[in-house]
């Protein structure tokens, strides 16, 4: 049986539906390894995901096959459940995905674990793993810890830019035994098709999102343009989703998605805090906005005081021109 080192920190990957490792596991390995030494739990039974977890850092990976893989979460929080029992981490580290923050919510509510939820970053002081959040729409940067136990975080995506070193694959099954909990099961699915070849907003290395100052619906045509002469995501407002420019699932901010993209382009729009919230930890910022005032310049990186049906397209334009070059 291996023996897991002193400074463990325990990484549970997501696995996408069709059964490889979730595009988190590279950021979430990576900031395990900035404290400590990375353990990788997969659940699933793809015989290849322990040389990818490997690949991404994970110095051992524990692997653990769902009993009931119609069962919502339950054998996966049985597996870490098994996993911290052996491993006895100093942390344990989960996507602030969907899955994540279930898994991870009930893990902790199991244990009486103590839950630090959509972190943008770990660190380690005397007495342990921090976990470093931006609240209140950016406005403060905090951290918390555990007065006992592993801390469990939920680290969003995309916030940590740190990559860990590939290490030679070391496996190990883990033996779990079934809680038998009470668990939503899911009868039928039916995959949604993919009708756009843009990147999914969350996790996305570029952003472009656009605001009430799009206008209209076909004028947000605009915003897509931008997107894809830059191969981002596209993202939205809350205004520009409630005029019914494009639907809520591209919303950031508070009530929608958080992103924390390289680059974050904002075109027209104000910068509420509700909309800060879920785009402030980007690494660069610019924005767009004919009004000099606007709170979004604030936490702009580079800002164009203009009318943004003058200023991007020709942005579009210098863009395809270097990609011709
Ligand atoms: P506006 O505030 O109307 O700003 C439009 C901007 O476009 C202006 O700054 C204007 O100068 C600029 N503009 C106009 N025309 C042009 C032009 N031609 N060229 C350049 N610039 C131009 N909002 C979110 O985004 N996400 C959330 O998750 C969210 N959650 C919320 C939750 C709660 C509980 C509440 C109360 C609100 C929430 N909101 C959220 C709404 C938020 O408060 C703002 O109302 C919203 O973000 C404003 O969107 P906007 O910036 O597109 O519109």
């Amino acid at each position: 049986m291996t023996d897991f080192a002193a400074d463990s920190i325990l990484v549970l990957l997501d696995v996408t539906p069709d059964g490889a490792l979730a595009g988190s596991s590279a950021g979430l390995l990576g900031a395990a390894s900035l404290v400590g030494t990375p353990v990788a739990l997969v659940v699933s039974d793809n015989a290849d995901l322990p040389a990818a977890a490997a690949g991404l850092g994970a110095a051992t990976v524990l692997t653990s096959t769902p009993a009931d893989a119609k069962a919502l979460s339950a054998g996966a929080v049985d597996a870490l459940a098994a996993a911290v029992e052996l491993v006895r981490p100093d942390a344990v580290l989960v996507s602030n995905s969907i899955d994540g923050r279930d898994i991870a919510g009930r893990f902790a509510a199991r244990v009486g674990a103590a839950i630090a939820s959509d972190a943008v970053g770990v660190a380690r002081d005397d007495e342990g793993i921090v976990a470093q959040h931006s609240v209140y729409g950016g406005a403060y940067n905090v951290t918390s810890a555990a007065t006992f136990g592993p801390l469990v975080v939920t680290l969003r995506q995309g916030a940590v830019d740190a990559r860990a070193d590939a290490k030679p694959v070391q496996v190990e099954a883990l033996q779990v035994t079934a809680s038998d909990k009470p668990a939503a099961v899911v009868e039928s699915f039916e995959a949604l098709v993919a009708t756009s070849s843009r990147p999914e907003l969350r996790g996305a290395a570029k952003v472009v999102s656009g605001g009430r100052g799009l206008g209209s619906k076909d004028q947000f045509a605009l915003v897509e343009q931008l997107a894809d002469a830059l191969g981002a995501a596209v993202g939205a407002s809350r205004a520009a989703v409630d005029a019914g420019y494009i639907p809520q699932s591209h919303q950031v901010g508070q009530t929608g998605v958080s992103v924390a993209p390289q680059l974050y382009i904002a075109l027209g729009i104000s910068g509420a805090i509700q909309h800060k919230a879920g785009m402030q930890t980007s690494k660069t910022i610019v924005a767009i906005n004919k009004d000099a005032e606007a709170p979004i310049f604030e936490v702009a990186d580079f800002g164009i005081v203009g009318d943004l049906f003058t200023v991007v397209p020709q942005l579009i334009s210098a863009l395809e021109a270097n990609k011709a070059k």
